[in-house]
């Protein structure tokens, strides 16, 4: 593999990993060591939650990351359910609405993910979801009737995209576009590529800690390696990625817990019920690679809902999509669980290191301490913490 470089060997012995990058339901990107190594990390909160850019020091553009930023703060008035004059909740109280390029690029986006993932992803709950936020805000769940009413309004297949006329309109009224599980995806995919217009060729951005995108390579035609957390400590990870550039989303049931009546329910919803997909379902987390984010954040989501089987026989039907799932064990311990384009490079700092097959660039085997092992599943032991009581470090993105 001549002409690529491992991370490993970009760094050389003796540098400090100093940048830590979950990418999991929750990761964490270190801003300080991520500057100690030459990137910048701005962020800002959007979309209900944090959008974080990094970008290389000798790309670094203030007004180019700010215009990035500025892309994310459009999508969200466009597509927040929770502001009242957004499109998303203008199209819902009117039944159609004549809507910007970006509201109808995401729907489409969203009706061909609906459609290829046979309805685990649907942007139609929006009346399902309400039920659920307005269940946690009055302590009281949903009655059936009120939650069959809703479930019946999500057919995605009814709504009426008029890409021509830039309209969308609801057949029925009550009926409403919810771009909860896709809308940060979209978004960041949407600031990369204004970075990228920019003349930025190598960024990261990441929205509520969960949907990536991955832009340019890291120094020499390395790769970016990002942690997967471990869905039962927010401190630790199961495993780590290497990546080129794309897209990365995660989602786990434990991801946004609320609380209705002394009990906890997960914000993904089975849409076959509309009722939360079971929060101990035996996925605790679902990680998806994609060409976009957009898609990576939509597929994620599905493979919450999804029989494990059936997430990953379509991940495989799926040219350019990869899937990593965290399984539970009968002792609670964490199971990987990966489709047959990523495979296994012996460990990174005790963590199962996983690499795709495909991505040449990444598969300079510098970090690689054990066999490649083949596409499969791979039991894991909890990870001891350290002899200081702090945990081991998770992931460490080495430029
Ligand atoms: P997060 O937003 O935490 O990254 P997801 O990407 O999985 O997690 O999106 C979950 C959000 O998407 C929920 O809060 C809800 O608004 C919406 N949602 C829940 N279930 C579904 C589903 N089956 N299909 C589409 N959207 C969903
Ligand atoms: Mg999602």
């Amino acid at each position: 593999m001549a002409g690529t470089r491992s991370t490993r060997r970009t760094v050389g012995p003796g540098r400090k990993s100093a940048a830590l990058l979950l990418a999991g339901a929750l990761s964490l990107i270190l801003a300080d060591a991520l500057g100690a190594q030459g990137f910048r990390t701005r962020m800002r909160f959007q979309m209900g939650s944090l959008t974080e850019i990094t970008v290389p020091d000798g790309q670094y553009s203030a007004q180019s990351v700010s215009r990035a930023f500025d892309v994310v703060d459009r999508l969200d008035r466009l597509l927040s359910t929770y502001k009242a004059d957004s499109e998303v909740s203008r199209l819902a109280a009117l039944g159609k609405l004549r809507v910007s390029p970006e509201t109808m690029e995401i729907a489409e986006a969203s009706l061909r993910l609906a459609r290829i993932t046979g309805g685990a992803f649907n942007p139609m709950l929006g009346p399902v979801i309400a039920l659920w936020r307005q269940a946690e805000e009055l302590g009281r769940l949903p009655s059936p009737e009120a939650l069959e009413a809703a479930r019946t309004l999500a057919d995605f297949e009814r709504v009426e995209l008029d890409r021509a006329a830039g309209t969308i309109a609801f057949p029925v009224r009550g009926m409403g576009l919810n771009f909860g599980a896709i809308g940060k995806g979209f978004a960041v995919d949407k600031a990369a590529a204004s970075l990228q217009r920019d003349g930025i060729r190598m960024a990261l951005v990441t929205s509520g800690t969960s949907s990536h995108r991955l832009i340019g390579r890291p120094r020499g035609g390395a790769c970016w390696e990002l942690g997967i957390r471990h869905p039962g400590d927010a401190e630790r990870a199961v495993t780590v990625l290497r990546l080129g550039p794309g897209g990365l989303a995660t989602s786990a049931q434990s991801g946004r817990p609320r609380e209705i009546g002394g009990r906890i329910y997960g914000h993904i919803v089975d849409p076959r019920t509309g009722r939360p997909a079971e929060p101990r379902s035996p996925v605790w987390s679902a990680s998806v690679l994609a060409p976009t984010a957009t898609d990576a954040d939509a597929l994620a989501t599905a493979l919450i809902v999804m029989e494990a089987a059936d997430g990953m026989a379509l991940v495989e039907s799926l040219p350019r999509v990869e899937a990593l799932l965290v399984r539970r064990n009968p002792d609670g311990s964490p199971r990987l669980v990966w489709s047959s384009g990523l495979t296994q490079r012996g460990t990174l700092d005790g963590l199962p290191l996983i690499v795709p097959v495909t991505e040449i660039g990444c598969m300079d085997g510098g970090a690689s301490s054990g066999p490649a092992g083949a596409a499969g599943e791979q039991a894991l032991r909890a990870q001891p913490k350290t002899q200081t009581g702090r945990p081991p470090p998770p992931a460490l993105n080495r430029w």
